[in-house]
């Protein structure tokens, strides 16, 4: 799905209809890499044999593959007040790409 640049969508802020930047929403990983807990859990998981809790994987690697697609979020940027919000589709889609001029 190509999506449009600018949009012209209701702002809160501003209470009217003005015109949006429009751009893609990517998660950012947590990484805790030096946390207290994540250091013990390395420790704990060096050696042989059962580590009791440590030999689970965090749910996070846990993979799962119900569903091929993905839901796209977009960030709307208010070109007047400069406020962001996110917008999500209700629907599933292959290709979320933004519209080249
Ligand atoms: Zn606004």
């Amino acid at each position: 799905m190509l999506i449009p640049k600018t949009m012209r969508k209701y702002c809160p802020h501003c209470g009217t209809y003005t015109e949006h930047s429009v751009s893609l929403y990517k998660a950012i990983p947590k990484r805790r890499a030096l946390a207290k807990g994540q250091r013990r859990a390395e420790r704990r998981r060096k050696g042989h044999g059962n580590k009791g809790r440590y030999s689970k994987k965090p749910i996070t690697q846990i993979k799962t593959h119900a569903k091929v697609t993905k839901t796209g979020v977009l960030t709307l940027k208010c070109r007047q007040c400069g406020k962001s919000r996110h917008l999500s589709f209700g629907k599933r889609m292959n290709k979320l790409e933004m519209k080249r001029e």
